[in-house]
């Protein structure tokens, strides 16, 4: 195939997939259910390649991760005004809503182009140790080396505090898929579903985020919650604790 064969017809595949991303926004699903993110009621539109239905609320854009995050934060009081936090890769969707639940907010990406507090790598902050109460680090850790992050994460903590960590994982894996050997974003995306990811966590993300010194608790998206809230079923966030001691 020719170079601009090859480009026409990427670009009519783009095309598409905008035309498709648009009808599927439109495609309300069947029962109405409730965003804990902006405490409405109402049917959530499809979403996601390929597109989930029930996954994207209509009036906030939180998908089932945030609103898992939220039921999750909400019901264990997670927040308090007295403490300071870091947001890693802060979404949107989550951010007014911690910013308003802490003493002290501060967001942090590697990305320039994006407004945060620290233009930092996760992997090697620079950032003082045991500064901070809370850390949230959501759909990162497929991004980069899972364990400097994580001892990095832990670096941050005081004792005693708590980071809310989550990623895709594929329950049905015990081991952990990577292959550092695969390195451009076609090779990526195909092999761990995304361009910029590096690996498909399995189950043994568990053994990883122990191993840098956490103590590790669950909390899974189960029924009745799935229902009332649109959540992906099983979907886990990991609740990392630096221990006091
Ligand atoms: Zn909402």
């Amino acid at each position: 195939m020719t170079a601009s064969v090859e480009a026409r017809r990427d670009s009519v595949v783009r095309q598409l997939q905008r035309r498709l991303d648009l009808a599927f926004a439109r495609m309300r699903g069947v029962h109405p259910r409730h965003c804990p993110v902006c405490d409405t009621t109402s049917w959530f539109a499809a979403f996601g390649h390929p597109p989930r239905n029930d996954a994207r609320c209509c009036h906030c854009g939180a998908l089932e991760r945030h609103r898992l995050f939220m039921l999750y934060v909400t019901r264990t009081a997670f927040f308090a005004p007295d403490q300071r936090l870091l947001h890693f890769a802060p979404e949107r969707q989550l951010s007014a809503h911690v910013r308003a639940a802490v003493g002290v907010y501060e967001t942090a990406d590697l990305d320039p182009a994006l407004r945060v507090t620290h233009h930092i790598n996760i992997e090697a902050t620079g950032l003082p140790d045991a500064e901070y109460d809370r850390i949230i680090c959501n759909h990162v850790l497929e991004h980069v080396n899972d364990a400097k992050a994580l001892t990095e994460i832990f670096r941050l903590l005081k004792p005693g505090g708590r980071a809310i960590l989550s990623t895709p994982v594929i329950e049905g894996w015990a081991q952990t898929y990577e292959n550092p050997a695969i390195t451009d974003p076609a090779g990526r995306k195909l092999h761990f579903g995304q361009h910029d990811h590096v690996r498909f966590f399995g189950r043994d993300i568990r053994d990883r985020i122990r191993a840098a010194g956490f103590a590790l608790e669950e909390f899974a998206a189960v029924e009745p919650d799935v229902l009332a809230y649109g959540l992906n079923r099983g979907e886990t966030l990991f609740i990392a604790t630096r221990p006091a001691g």
